[in-house]
């Protein structure tokens, strides 16, 4: 289950912040998973709770934000929507499309006090 190392990423990335914009506590926060970003949001959901324990973040509010993954078609150049890793392009059926996002999941809102 690599959503643990994620979040464990994210725990990390929030105590950092904290000491830089003098924050105490984490109310929100908002992750945005890209659709080939292999992220389980219920098994995230999980893990949220057992990493943040302790730390700024408990019983924070957990959102995500679902986006699409975008490919560059290698053949006709033109931008494609991707479900998975290995779709063909949209417009000319070229099995060869370049990921451009989606593969990454990050932190997009956080509501702080
Ligand atoms: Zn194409």
């Amino acid at each position: 289950m690599h959503e643990l190392s994620l979040l464990e990423n994210v725990r990390v990335i929030l105590e950092d912040h904290a000491k830089k914009q003098n924050f105490q506590r984490v109310e929100e926060i908002t992750l945005e998973i890209g659709a080939l970003s292999c992220v389980e949001t219920e098994a995230l959901a999980f893990a949220f709770e057992a990493v943040m324990k302790g730390s700024l973040a408990e019983n924070a509010q957990l959102r995500f934000k679902h986006i699409d993954a975008q490919g560059r078609c290698l053949s006709c150049g033109q931008l494609t929507v991707m479900e998975m890793l290995y779709d063909a392009c949209e417009h000319c059926g070229h099995p060869h499309v370049d990921v451009v996002s989606g593969l990454e999941m990050k932190i997009t809102e956080l509501k702080v006090s």
